[in-house]
């Protein structure tokens, strides 16, 4: 992370380069991180619910975490400090998502697309009138789907045993 900041077509970087680099100065462990502002995760976003935050999904729920929300303030660096270890997905409030990966940049997007049409289908349910999380013994019963997959848990690598201890 010393090295200068690739900018394409002489650029220079993004204002938003610094939360970036500390993010991965602080998870060592992440590969790559995507930022974008879908419009579904844009608008939960700006809508401040924290109901990403609870499980509605498989997949998300063991590839991603809980999506945790970043405050809005500048700069975001110090606000990514607090939440960084806790999940791979982030809503940043009335700005947009993050999600991070252990893996690869197209890992970390197809986890942002995954993100963004779990949040377009939580909010049908929304519209029909009962967005309704996965009961905790399901939730314990995804510990079993990362065990078998040899998946890593989401957030930071030993910080958490068990997926239910993301969801409380
Ligand atoms: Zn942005």
């Amino acid at each position: 992370m010393e090295k200068p900041v690739y900018a394409p077509e002489g650029k220079k970087p993004t204002g938003e380069t610094p939360f970036h680099v500390r993010i991965m100065r602080k998870r060592p462990d992440i590969k790559a991180i995507v930022h974008a502002h879908p419009p579904i995760l844009t608008g939960f976003s700006i809508a401040g619910s924290g109901l990403l935050q609870k499980p509605f999904l498989p997949e998300p729920i063991l590839e991603v975490g809980p999506i945790m929300s970043v405050a809005y303030d500048t700069p975001l660096s110090e606000q990514f400090d607090r939440v960084i270890d806790l999940s791979d997905g982030f809503l940043m409030e009335n700005h947009g998502a993050l999600f991070c990966s252990p893996f690869s940049i197209t890992d970390a997007v197809e986890r942002l697309q995954m993100t963004e049409c779990m949040a377009h289908s939580i909010l049908v349910a929304s519209l029909l009138g009962n967005a309704k999380p996965i009961a905790d013994k399901y939730v314990k019963e995804i510990d079993e789907v990362i065990k078998i997959r040899n998946l890593p848990m989401p957030g930071k690598p030993g910080l958490f045993s068990s997926i239910s201890m993301m969801y409380h």
